[in-house]
């Protein structure tokens, strides 16, 4: 499984997912970076901070 604290990129946020592959993690993140951050296009080293900050849990 593969898990991501929002918070690990925006400070503040209390976010977390826990997903069975990275890319569901960042289909769901697309969604919630619009409605709560704002951010409606999420860029290539976005997705890269997020990608480095996605940790495996068992
Ligand atoms: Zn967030």
């Amino acid at each position: 499984m593969k898990s991501f604290a929002c918070g690990d990129v925006v400070p503040g946020c209390e976010a977390v997912w826990v997903c069975s592959t990275e890319d569901e993690i960042l289909a769901s993140l697309a969604g919630h970076a619009g409605s709560a951050h704002g951010i409606h296009d999420v860029s290539a080293e976005m997705v890269k901070t997020v990608q480095e900050a996605i940790t495996t849990v068992s």
